[in-house]
């Protein structure tokens, strides 16, 4: 083993020893490190810096107890946490997750990803996630309201325009984002817009950051298929995963674009619609009136509700994963290969197995990592941070337009980096590297802090 696969190996063996049972956390810092080697040997001041040993180990982690009151006067106790990983770029920034899954586990992979993100984005930005396993699903207004006012009580502690600024992930979408900021204002007795993203445009958000990632996810797939002879997104056939606000908005942009996009899932089922998604029913279902995607296909007519089963088994060209971590696996990328699948791109993070991602690397389709892809949503929340500090709103049409040069810088450093390391066509080490290089970078010159 060389010095190089040494120092990766040990980093990635405290991080077991360190986080027992922490497999989703293990998973993103391995296909981080994977791609490292040809960076440590180029650069031994990295390894006498400690960085390996550093960027592993989040620097703060809060958890704390959410106690709410449902609506039959019941009180329930939820947990949650906000994982501070790293400011070496900028403030903390990542998502609040709530769904019935999230541990500390979950969030430690997230936050971990996001300080990549975040660098890649080239703006100013620390990574960070939080989160509870609390479950919106079925849950009234008041119930969420309550819920977001008490989680607020204690995260405006650790929050700030200059110290951490959380946003939306699964879960928490612009009804939760208003109550949590709601809140913050009433505790703080401030008017601190930039403390949290996603905000509705009446009161400090930016426009076309609802849109950002599922766009910018497309935009970044725009780039991909630069290298992809014989297929444009005109004339395509696509299927996402999910039906929420990544999803929708990828879906949006992808047949804005000429494509066709035939199937979307929710944790219950598929739709099959092969006319192409009818994309303002479907918004209308799931972000107006938050029913299931069954709703859909009942009101539409002339499409199949697939419940139970798996949208990978539906025929694509490009195939975007936007649900949720290790929702496509190795038989689902052996099955969109043998469809004919020619580009995959992760609209959610860490979507892909470790097996689907050697599958898909086996049979040449094209991928395109979370990390790289998904960044336009954090890119948007940085650019209304930029508006809020100016107290201004730019239009649609400009935010949009960074928004798209942003992510086209961002696949042109990944795609130029895997070149300069001797992997052409990786995105997954390009985007590792550059990222990995950036935080590198200001760590060394900050010193061991
Ligand atoms: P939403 O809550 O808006 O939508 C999530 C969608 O995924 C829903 O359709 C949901 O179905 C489905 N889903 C969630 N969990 C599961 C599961 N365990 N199995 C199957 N389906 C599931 O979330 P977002 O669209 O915001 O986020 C989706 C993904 O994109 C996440 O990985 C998130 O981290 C990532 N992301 C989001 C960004 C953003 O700006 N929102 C930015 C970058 C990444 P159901 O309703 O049935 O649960």
């Amino acid at each position: 083993m060389s010095d190089a696969d040494a120092v990766l190996h040990d980093a990635l063996d405290t991080v077991v020893q360190r986080n027992p049972g922490q497999v989703l956390y293990r998973q993103a810092v391995h296909e981080v490190l994977e791609s490292l080697a040809p960076v440590v040997r180029q650069h031994p001041e990295y390894v006498e810096g400690g960085i390996l040993k550093r960027i592993i180990e989040p620097e703060r982690v809060v958890s704390f107890r959410v106690p709410w009151v449902d609506d039959n006067g019941v009180v329930q106790v939820q947990r949650g946490f906000r994982v501070q990983f790293s400011s070496d770029l900028g403030p903390y920034k990542g998502g609040l997750r709530f769904h019935k899954s999230v541990t500390e586990d979950t969030l430690k992979f997230l936050g971990f990803e996001q300080v990549f993100k975040n660098a890649l984005t080239g703006l100013g930005l620390g990574g960070g996630k939080g989160g509870s396993d609390f479950d919106p699903h079925g849950k009234s207004n008041g119930e969420v309201m309550r819920f977001c006012q008490s989680f607020m009580a204690e995260l405006a502690h650790h929050i700030g325009a200059d110290l951490d600024v959380p946003a939306g992930d699964i879960g928490v979408g612009g009804r939760e984002i208003g109550y949590l900021y709601g809140q913050y204002r009433k505790i703080t007795g401030r008017n601190e817009a930039g403390v949290i993203t996603g905000k509705g445009v009446g009161y400090g958000g930016s426009w076309a950051r609802t849109e950002a990632t599922g766009y910018g996810l497309v935009y970044f797939v725009r780039e991909m298929l630069r290298d992809c002879p014989g297929l444009t997104l005109e004339g395509s056939r696509v299927v996402v995963s999910g039906s929420g606000n990544v999803a929708l908005y990828a879906a949006k942009k992808a047949s804005q674009l000429g494509a066709t996009v035939v199937a979307c899932s929710d944790s219950q089922g598929y739709v099959l619609d092969e006319d192409g998604l009818d994309l303002d029913l479907l918004s209308e279902i799931k972000d107006v009136r938050r029913e299931r995607l069954s709703a859909y296909a009942d009101e539409r007519g002339n499409c199949t509700y697939f419940p139970g089963k798996n949208v990978w088994e539906v025929e694509c060209d490009i195939a975007l994963p936007c649900a949720t971590q290790n929702e496509l696996d190795g038989n689902d990328a052996r099955t969109l290969a043998e469809n004919g699948c020619r580009l995959i791109a992760e609209g959610a993070n860490m979507p892909c197995t470790e097996e689907a991602i050697e599958v898909i690397h086996e049979k040449g389709i094209l991928f395109g990592p979370a990390k790289a892809a998904n960044a336009g949503g954090v890119a948007t929340s940085g650019l209304e941070m930029r508006q809020n500090a100016g107290r201004l709103q730019w239009d649609f049409e400009r935010v949009d337009s960074e928004l798209d040069r942003i992510m086209t810088n961002i696949h042109a450093t990944a795609a130029a980096t895997a070149d300069e390391y001797g992997v052409p066509g990786d995105l997954i080490a390009g985007a590792n590297i550059a990222a990995f290089r950036r935080v590198a970078d200001a760590m060394l010159a900050q010193g061991v802090i």
